[in-house]
């Protein structure tokens, strides 16, 4: 988060943003994200296949972002006051972050049941950018 995403880039990443996708190792069989790269498992250097997730998670990591967030998300913290962030461990066991909507931030703990959803994060050059976030499930 806060890296500037080029418009190129985003729009080649735009298919994996929005349907959220893991790369299975063919090595080991552990689910990475992104789906790209080396095995964070075995540290194979492998083609991974790529796997939707089932799209549920379990809390990793919380932290409650209430000032000096990076600066495409200025005008997100501006309207939506204090957000919450963290680190989401899938279901299939691939790790990554995300933001946490459609809650309190602050009721937002560690071992909590979120579902992935796609929203928008912020708009750049006059383009809102869509990504994946986290709700919390009962
Ligand atoms: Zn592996």
């Amino acid at each position: 988060m806060g890296a500037y995403v080029s418009l190129p880039t985003w729009w080649r990443s735009n298919d994996s943003r929005y349907r959220l996708v893991l790369g299975k190792c063919p090595e080991c069989g552990a689910h990475n994200f992104p789906a790209e790269g080396v095995c964070a498992s075995c540290n194979a250097d492998a083609d991974f296949e790529e796997v939707e997730p089932e799209g549920t998670g379990t809390v990793q990591a919380v932290t409650v972002i209430s000032g000096g967030a990076p600066p495409e998300f200025d005008e997100y913290q501006t309207r939506e006051g204090a957000f919450a962030t963290g680190i989401v461990e899938l279901a299939e066991g691939a790790r990554l972050p995300g933001m946490f909507c459609d809650c309190d931030p602050s009721e937002v703990s560690r071992g909590d049941r979120v579902e992935a959803v796609v929203r928008r994060l912020y708009e750049q050059e006059g383009v809102p950018r869509y990504g994946v976030k986290f709700r919390p499930v009962e």
